[in-house]
Protein backbone atom coordinates (compact mmCIF):
# COMPACT_ATOMS: atom_id res chain seq x y z
CA UNK A 1 0.00 0.00 0.00
CA UNK A 2 3.01 2.21 0.84
CA UNK A 3 4.49 1.18 -2.72
CA UNK A 4 1.08 2.22 -4.28
CA UNK A 5 0.65 5.84 -2.38
CA UNK A 6 4.08 6.51 -3.34
CA UNK A 7 2.97 6.10 -7.57
CA UNK A 8 0.35 9.03 -6.67
CA UNK A 9 -2.48 9.85 -8.22
CA UNK A 10 -3.54 7.09 -9.10
CA UNK A 11 -6.90 7.41 -11.19
CA UNK A 12 -7.51 4.56 -13.24
CA UNK A 13 -9.91 6.23 -15.84
CA UNK A 14 -6.88 8.81 -16.18
CA UNK A 15 -5.81 9.12 -20.09
CA UNK A 16 -2.22 9.47 -19.22
CA UNK A 17 0.71 7.48 -18.90
CA UNK A 18 0.19 7.23 -14.54
CA UNK A 19 -3.43 6.44 -15.31
CA UNK A 20 -2.17 3.42 -17.56
CA UNK A 21 -0.33 2.43 -14.78
CA UNK A 22 -2.51 2.50 -12.45
CA UNK A 23 -5.39 1.04 -14.82
CA UNK A 24 -2.92 -1.70 -14.75
CA UNK A 25 -2.10 -2.14 -11.13
CA UNK A 26 -6.12 -2.33 -10.58
CA UNK A 27 -6.41 -4.60 -13.00
CA UNK A 28 -3.97 -7.10 -11.64
CA UNK A 29 -5.26 -7.08 -8.49
CA UNK A 30 -8.60 -7.84 -10.32
CA UNK A 31 -7.33 -10.68 -11.46
CA UNK A 32 -5.47 -12.03 -8.55
CA UNK A 33 -8.44 -11.75 -6.28
CA UNK A 34 -10.13 -13.38 -9.09
CA UNK A 35 -8.05 -16.43 -9.13
CA UNK A 36 -8.50 -16.58 -4.96
CA UNK A 37 -12.10 -17.02 -5.65
CA UNK A 38 -11.88 -19.26 -8.82
CA UNK A 39 -13.28 -16.64 -10.82
CA UNK A 40 -12.37 -14.45 -13.71
CA UNK A 41 -11.49 -10.80 -13.60
CA UNK A 42 -14.75 -9.21 -14.70
CA UNK A 43 -16.69 -11.31 -11.73
CA UNK A 44 -15.16 -8.76 -9.51
CA UNK A 45 -16.42 -5.51 -8.26
CA UNK A 46 -14.11 -4.06 -6.06
CA UNK A 47 -16.32 -1.76 -2.95
CA UNK A 48 -16.13 0.55 0.10
CA UNK A 49 -16.43 -2.54 2.30
CA UNK A 50 -19.13 -5.21 2.91
CA UNK A 51 -22.01 -3.19 3.84
CA UNK A 52 -22.03 -1.94 0.01
CA UNK A 53 -21.31 -5.10 -1.32
CA UNK A 54 -24.18 -6.69 0.80
CA UNK A 55 -26.45 -3.73 -0.39
CA UNK A 56 -25.27 -3.67 -3.98
CA UNK A 57 -26.17 -7.63 -4.77
CA UNK A 58 -29.29 -7.19 -2.75
CA UNK A 59 -30.87 -4.46 -4.36
CA UNK A 60 -29.01 -4.65 -7.32
CA UNK A 61 -29.59 -8.57 -8.22
CA UNK A 62 -33.55 -7.73 -6.75
CA UNK A 63 -34.31 -4.63 -8.56
CA UNK A 64 -32.04 -6.09 -12.24
CA UNK A 65 -34.68 -9.48 -11.91
CA UNK A 66 -37.72 -7.20 -11.34
CA UNK A 67 -38.37 -9.44 -8.53
CA UNK A 68 -41.37 -9.19 -6.21
CA UNK A 69 -39.57 -11.03 -3.33
CA UNK A 70 -36.77 -11.95 -1.88
CA UNK A 71 -35.56 -14.22 0.83
CA UNK A 72 -32.72 -14.38 3.39
CA UNK A 73 -31.84 -15.94 7.05
CA UNK A 74 -33.11 -14.04 10.19
CA UNK A 75 -29.66 -14.26 11.03
CA UNK A 76 -27.83 -12.07 8.37
CA UNK A 77 -26.13 -8.83 8.94
CA UNK A 78 -27.71 -6.03 8.96
CA UNK A 79 -26.39 -5.00 5.58
CA UNK A 80 -28.45 -7.40 4.38
CA UNK A 81 -31.38 -7.23 6.64
CA UNK A 82 -31.54 -3.38 6.24
CA UNK A 83 -31.15 -4.07 2.12
CA UNK A 84 -34.21 -5.64 2.33
CA UNK A 85 -35.86 -3.15 4.20
CA UNK A 86 -35.19 -1.09 1.40
CA UNK A 87 -36.76 -3.72 -0.90
CA UNK A 88 -40.20 -3.40 1.35
CA UNK A 89 -40.07 0.07 0.89
CA UNK A 90 -40.07 -0.23 -2.86
CA UNK A 91 -43.32 -2.83 -2.49
CA UNK A 92 -40.84 -6.18 -2.76
CA UNK A 93 -42.25 -8.92 -0.64
CA UNK A 94 -39.66 -10.42 2.11
CA UNK A 95 -38.87 -13.73 3.68
CA UNK A 96 -36.93 -14.33 6.88
CA UNK A 97 -36.47 -17.70 7.99
CA UNK A 98 -35.73 -18.64 11.06
CA UNK A 99 -32.98 -21.13 12.41
CA UNK A 100 -32.22 -23.83 14.97
CA UNK A 101 -30.62 -23.42 18.35
CA UNK A 102 -27.32 -24.06 16.82
CA UNK A 103 -28.14 -21.03 13.49
CA UNK A 104 -28.63 -23.24 11.29
CA UNK A 105 -31.31 -22.18 8.39
CA UNK A 106 -33.29 -25.43 7.79
CA UNK A 107 -33.15 -26.62 3.95
CA UNK A 108 -36.96 -27.80 3.73
CA UNK A 109 -38.05 -24.33 5.34
CA UNK A 110 -35.98 -23.25 2.34
CA UNK A 111 -37.77 -24.82 0.06
CA UNK A 112 -41.04 -23.79 1.63
CA UNK A 113 -40.21 -19.96 1.49
CA UNK A 114 -39.13 -20.42 -2.47
CA UNK A 115 -42.51 -22.04 -3.48
CA UNK A 116 -43.99 -19.28 -4.72
CA UNK A 117 -40.97 -18.37 -6.71
CA UNK A 118 -38.38 -15.71 -5.40
CA UNK A 119 -35.78 -13.40 -7.63
CA UNK A 120 -32.86 -13.98 -4.90
CA UNK A 121 -32.15 -15.89 -1.61
CA UNK A 122 -29.01 -14.33 1.05
CA UNK A 123 -27.25 -16.93 3.58
CA UNK A 124 -24.30 -15.96 4.78
CA UNK A 125 -21.45 -18.17 4.83
CA UNK A 126 -20.41 -18.05 8.64
CA UNK A 127 -22.31 -15.60 11.09
CA UNK A 128 -20.04 -12.96 12.54
CA UNK A 129 -21.47 -13.85 16.02
CA UNK A 130 -22.38 -17.37 16.61
CA UNK A 131 -19.56 -18.44 14.07
CA UNK A 132 -22.39 -21.19 12.40
CA UNK A 133 -20.91 -22.33 8.76
CA UNK A 134 -24.14 -22.32 6.36
CA UNK A 135 -23.89 -25.19 3.90
CA UNK A 136 -23.93 -23.02 1.37
CA UNK A 137 -23.46 -25.23 -1.36
CA UNK A 138 -26.91 -26.94 -0.69
CA UNK A 139 -28.76 -24.03 -0.24
CA UNK A 140 -27.48 -22.36 -3.61
CA UNK A 141 -28.89 -25.56 -5.38
CA UNK A 142 -32.05 -25.53 -3.73
CA UNK A 143 -32.52 -21.63 -4.44
CA UNK A 144 -31.71 -21.82 -8.28
CA UNK A 145 -33.80 -25.46 -8.24
CA UNK A 146 -36.38 -22.68 -7.29
CA UNK A 147 -35.72 -19.85 -10.07
CA UNK A 148 -33.97 -17.65 -7.31
CA UNK A 149 -30.39 -15.99 -7.54
CA UNK A 150 -27.61 -17.07 -4.33
CA UNK A 151 -26.06 -13.95 -2.50
CA UNK A 152 -23.38 -15.55 0.15
CA UNK A 153 -22.18 -12.56 2.49
CA UNK A 154 -18.93 -14.23 3.06
CA UNK A 155 -17.54 -11.32 4.94
CA UNK A 156 -16.58 -14.12 8.02
CA UNK A 157 -15.24 -16.78 5.75
CA UNK A 158 -11.92 -15.63 4.15
CA UNK A 159 -9.10 -16.02 6.88
CA UNK A 160 -10.96 -19.49 7.85
CA UNK A 161 -13.13 -21.21 4.82
CA UNK A 162 -12.22 -22.48 1.32
CA UNK A 163 -13.98 -19.66 -0.93
CA UNK A 164 -14.32 -20.92 -4.24
CA UNK A 165 -17.19 -19.68 -5.63
CA UNK A 166 -17.75 -22.74 -8.32
CA UNK A 167 -17.85 -24.91 -5.56
CA UNK A 168 -19.94 -22.94 -3.10
CA UNK A 169 -22.61 -22.31 -6.51
CA UNK A 170 -23.18 -18.83 -5.72
CA UNK A 171 -24.45 -16.01 -7.94
CA UNK A 172 -22.88 -13.45 -5.42
CA UNK A 173 -20.38 -13.02 -2.76
CA UNK A 174 -19.32 -10.35 -0.72
CA UNK A 175 -15.82 -9.41 1.15
CA UNK A 176 -14.54 -6.94 3.46
CA UNK A 177 -10.52 -6.07 3.76
CA UNK A 178 -10.71 -5.47 7.16
CA UNK A 179 -12.01 -8.56 7.97
CA UNK A 180 -9.08 -10.92 7.03
CA UNK A 181 -6.01 -7.67 7.68
CA UNK A 182 -6.51 -5.35 5.00
CA UNK A 183 -7.54 -1.85 5.21
CA UNK A 184 -11.07 -1.21 6.60
CA UNK A 185 -13.44 0.60 4.23
CA UNK A 186 -12.75 -1.84 1.27
CA UNK A 187 -14.62 -4.51 -0.05
CA UNK A 188 -15.16 -7.05 -2.76
CA UNK A 189 -18.43 -8.22 -4.61
CA UNK A 190 -18.23 -11.48 -7.07
CA UNK A 191 -20.63 -11.40 -9.63
CA UNK A 192 -21.20 -14.87 -11.50
CA UNK A 193 -21.14 -13.98 -15.09
CA UNK A 194 -24.48 -13.40 -16.25
CA UNK A 195 -26.16 -12.36 -13.30
CA UNK A 196 -28.16 -9.25 -13.82
CA UNK A 197 -26.70 -6.68 -11.34
CA UNK A 198 -28.47 -3.02 -11.01
CA UNK A 199 -25.63 -0.13 -9.98
CA UNK A 200 -26.99 1.18 -6.74
CA UNK A 201 -24.93 4.49 -7.47
CA UNK A 202 -25.14 6.06 -10.51
CA UNK A 203 -22.43 8.83 -11.55
CA UNK A 204 -20.00 6.46 -14.05
CA UNK A 205 -18.98 3.67 -15.92
CA UNK A 206 -16.21 2.33 -13.84
CA UNK A 207 -16.35 -1.44 -12.56
CA UNK A 208 -17.99 -2.51 -15.39
CA UNK A 209 -20.55 0.08 -15.15
CA UNK A 210 -21.85 -1.69 -11.75
CA UNK A 211 -20.48 0.85 -9.47
CA UNK A 212 -19.02 3.95 -10.21
CA UNK A 213 -16.77 6.28 -8.26
CA UNK A 214 -12.73 6.46 -8.94
CA UNK A 215 -11.78 3.59 -7.54
CA UNK A 216 -9.49 3.14 -4.16
CA UNK A 217 -6.36 1.84 -6.08
CA UNK A 218 -4.35 1.79 -2.60
CA UNK A 219 -7.08 0.07 -0.99
CA UNK A 220 -7.52 -2.60 -2.85
CA UNK A 221 -4.00 -2.84 -3.03
CA UNK A 222 -4.05 -3.83 0.51
CA UNK A 223 -6.96 -5.95 0.34
CA UNK A 224 -5.37 -7.96 -2.65
CA UNK A 225 -1.90 -8.83 -0.39
CA UNK A 226 -4.21 -9.15 2.65
CA UNK A 227 -6.09 -11.60 0.78
CA UNK A 228 -3.25 -13.69 -0.56
CA UNK A 229 -1.61 -13.84 3.15
CA UNK A 230 -5.24 -14.76 4.48
CA UNK A 231 -5.54 -17.77 2.21
CA UNK A 232 -1.79 -18.78 2.04
CA UNK A 233 -1.99 -18.89 6.47
CA UNK A 234 -5.40 -20.29 6.17
CA UNK A 235 -5.30 -24.17 6.64
CA UNK A 236 -2.47 -23.61 9.45
CA UNK A 237 -4.14 -20.62 10.86
CA UNK A 238 -7.35 -22.32 10.97
CA UNK A 239 -6.45 -25.35 13.05
CA UNK A 240 -4.05 -23.28 15.09
CA UNK A 241 -6.89 -21.15 15.72
CA UNK A 242 -9.55 -23.75 16.44
CA UNK A 243 -7.30 -25.07 19.54
CA UNK A 244 -6.77 -21.96 21.06
CA UNK A 245 -10.61 -21.52 21.27
CA UNK A 246 -11.36 -24.67 22.08
CA UNK A 247 -8.95 -24.28 24.94
CA UNK A 248 -10.60 -21.09 25.58
CA UNK A 249 -14.01 -22.45 25.85
CA UNK A 250 -12.63 -25.73 28.04
CA UNK A 251 -11.47 -23.46 30.60
CA UNK A 252 -13.91 -21.06 31.63
CA UNK A 253 -16.56 -23.97 31.51
CA UNK A 254 -14.57 -25.81 33.53
CA UNK A 255 -13.53 -22.99 35.96
CA UNK A 256 -16.90 -21.05 35.94
CA UNK A 257 -21.01 -22.51 36.92
CA UNK A 258 -23.37 -21.54 34.47
CA UNK A 259 -21.84 -21.26 31.18
CA UNK A 260 -23.01 -22.21 27.93
CA UNK A 261 -21.13 -21.93 24.72
CA UNK A 262 -24.03 -21.24 21.79
CA UNK A 263 -24.26 -22.65 18.50
CA UNK A 264 -21.59 -25.60 19.31
CA UNK A 265 -23.57 -28.51 17.87
CA UNK A 266 -23.24 -26.89 14.44
CA UNK A 267 -19.77 -26.18 12.33
CA UNK A 268 -18.26 -23.39 13.24
CA UNK A 269 -15.76 -20.93 12.42
CA UNK A 270 -12.54 -21.50 14.46
CA UNK A 271 -11.93 -17.86 15.78
CA UNK A 272 -15.21 -17.35 17.18
CA UNK A 273 -17.15 -18.70 20.43
CA UNK A 274 -20.78 -17.35 21.64
CA UNK A 275 -20.76 -17.98 25.43
CA UNK A 276 -23.43 -17.43 27.74
CA UNK A 277 -23.02 -16.75 31.50
CA UNK A 278 -25.83 -16.82 33.30
CA UNK A 279 -27.38 -14.11 35.61
CA UNK A 280 -25.11 -11.77 34.31
CA UNK A 281 -26.35 -9.07 31.54
CA UNK A 282 -24.06 -9.40 28.76
CA UNK A 283 -23.73 -5.42 28.53
CA UNK A 284 -22.33 -5.35 31.65
CA UNK A 285 -19.98 -7.77 31.07
CA UNK A 286 -18.56 -6.73 27.97
CA UNK A 287 -18.18 -3.49 29.96
CA UNK A 288 -16.68 -4.86 32.52
CA UNK A 289 -14.13 -6.69 30.58
CA UNK A 290 -13.24 -4.08 28.82
CA UNK A 291 -12.42 -2.41 32.29
CA UNK A 292 -10.41 -5.84 32.71
CA UNK A 293 -8.62 -5.39 29.49
CA UNK A 294 -10.45 -7.99 26.65
CA UNK A 295 -12.03 -6.59 24.10
CA UNK A 296 -15.82 -8.55 23.78
CA UNK A 297 -19.05 -7.87 21.91
CA UNK A 298 -22.47 -8.52 22.08
CA UNK A 299 -25.42 -8.04 19.55
CA UNK A 300 -23.79 -6.15 16.54
CA UNK A 301 -20.66 -4.11 17.11
CA UNK A 302 -21.07 -2.42 13.94
CA UNK A 303 -23.22 0.59 15.23
CA UNK A 304 -23.36 2.77 18.08
CA UNK A 305 -20.91 1.06 20.58
CA UNK A 306 -23.52 0.43 22.78
CA UNK A 307 -24.84 -3.21 22.51
CA UNK A 308 -27.90 -3.89 20.85
CA UNK A 309 -29.50 -6.87 22.48
CA UNK A 310 -28.65 -9.37 19.54
CA UNK A 311 -31.11 -10.22 16.78
CA UNK A 312 -28.75 -13.31 15.95
CA UNK A 313 -28.77 -14.83 19.53
CA UNK A 314 -32.49 -14.32 19.95
CA UNK A 315 -32.77 -15.94 17.00
CA UNK A 316 -31.71 -19.10 18.32
CA UNK A 317 -34.85 -19.73 20.84
CA UNK A 318 -32.90 -19.93 23.62
CA UNK A 319 -34.10 -19.61 27.13
CA UNK A 320 -33.39 -16.33 28.84
CA UNK A 321 -30.67 -17.24 30.67
CA UNK A 322 -28.39 -18.14 27.82
CA UNK A 323 -30.08 -15.64 25.51
CA UNK A 324 -29.61 -12.53 28.23
CA UNK A 325 -25.81 -13.30 29.14
CA UNK A 326 -24.48 -14.09 25.53
CA UNK A 327 -20.86 -12.31 24.82
CA UNK A 328 -19.34 -13.02 21.57
CA UNK A 329 -15.41 -14.18 22.04
CA UNK A 330 -13.33 -13.53 19.00
CA UNK A 331 -10.14 -14.98 18.33
CA UNK A 332 -7.46 -13.99 15.09
CA UNK A 333 -4.42 -14.42 13.54
CA UNK A 334 -2.18 -12.83 16.17
CA UNK A 335 -3.56 -14.84 19.14
CA UNK A 336 -1.50 -16.71 20.99
CA UNK A 337 -1.19 -19.27 24.04
CA UNK A 338 -0.62 -16.45 26.82
CA UNK A 339 -3.55 -14.41 25.38
CA UNK A 340 -5.66 -17.56 25.92
CA UNK A 341 -4.53 -17.72 29.74
CA UNK A 342 -5.11 -13.61 30.07
CA UNK A 343 -8.08 -13.80 28.63
CA UNK A 344 -9.54 -16.67 31.01
CA UNK A 345 -8.14 -15.35 34.22
CA UNK A 346 -9.80 -11.84 33.27
CA UNK A 347 -12.99 -13.30 32.55
CA UNK A 348 -13.18 -15.91 35.30
CA UNK A 349 -12.55 -12.51 37.51
CA UNK A 350 -14.84 -10.66 36.24
CA UNK A 351 -17.66 -13.21 36.10
CA UNK A 352 -17.24 -13.77 39.67
CA UNK A 353 -17.19 -10.64 40.88
CA UNK A 354 -20.31 -9.64 39.03
CA UNK A 355 -22.44 -12.76 40.33
CA UNK A 356 -20.48 -11.90 43.80
CA UNK A 357 -22.18 -8.35 43.40
CA UNK A 358 -25.79 -9.45 42.63
CA UNK A 359 -25.87 -11.86 45.35
CA UNK A 360 -24.62 -9.45 48.30
CA UNK A 361 -27.46 -7.04 46.85
CA UNK A 362 -30.18 -9.94 46.48
CA UNK A 363 -29.38 -10.53 50.11
CA UNK A 364 -29.53 -7.01 51.13
CA UNK A 365 -32.73 -6.86 49.70
CA UNK A 366 -33.83 -9.85 51.44
CA UNK A 367 -32.02 -8.51 54.61
CA UNK A 368 -34.40 -5.20 54.05
CA UNK A 369 -37.38 -6.84 53.03
CA UNK A 370 -37.69 -8.91 56.30
N1 LIG B 1 -21.34 -8.85 6.92
C1 LIG B 1 -20.80 -9.41 8.01
C2 LIG B 1 -21.06 -10.85 8.29
C3 LIG B 1 -20.00 -8.67 8.88
O1 LIG B 1 -19.47 -9.24 9.96
C4 LIG B 1 -19.77 -7.29 8.59
C5 LIG B 1 -18.97 -6.45 9.48
O2 LIG B 1 -18.76 -6.75 10.63
C6 LIG B 1 -20.33 -6.75 7.42
C7 LIG B 1 -21.12 -7.56 6.62
C8 LIG B 1 -20.11 -5.33 7.04
O3 LIG B 1 -18.82 -5.13 6.55
P1 LIG B 1 -18.14 -3.67 6.56
O4 LIG B 1 -17.88 -3.34 8.00
O5 LIG B 1 -16.88 -3.83 5.77
O6 LIG B 1 -19.09 -2.73 5.92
Amino acid sequence: MLDALDRGALNPSSPHAEGRAARALLDDCRDRVAGLLGASRKEIVFTAGGTEADNLAVLGIVRARRGTHAVAAATEHHAVLEALQGLRDEGCRTTLLGVDSDGRVDPAALAAALRDGAALTAIMYANNEIGTVAAVDELARLAHAHGAAFHCDAVQAPEWLPLDVAALGVDSLAMSAHKFGGPKGTGALYVRNGTPLAPVLRGGGQEFGRRPGTEDVVGIVGLTAALEAAVAERSTQARRVAVLRDRLERELLARLPGVRVNGSAAPRLPNIGNLAFEGIAAAELVAALDLAGVATAAGSACTSGVPEPSHVVAALGLEPRWRDGAIRLSLGRSTSDADIDVAVAAIVRTVEALRGNTRSEAGRAQTRGG
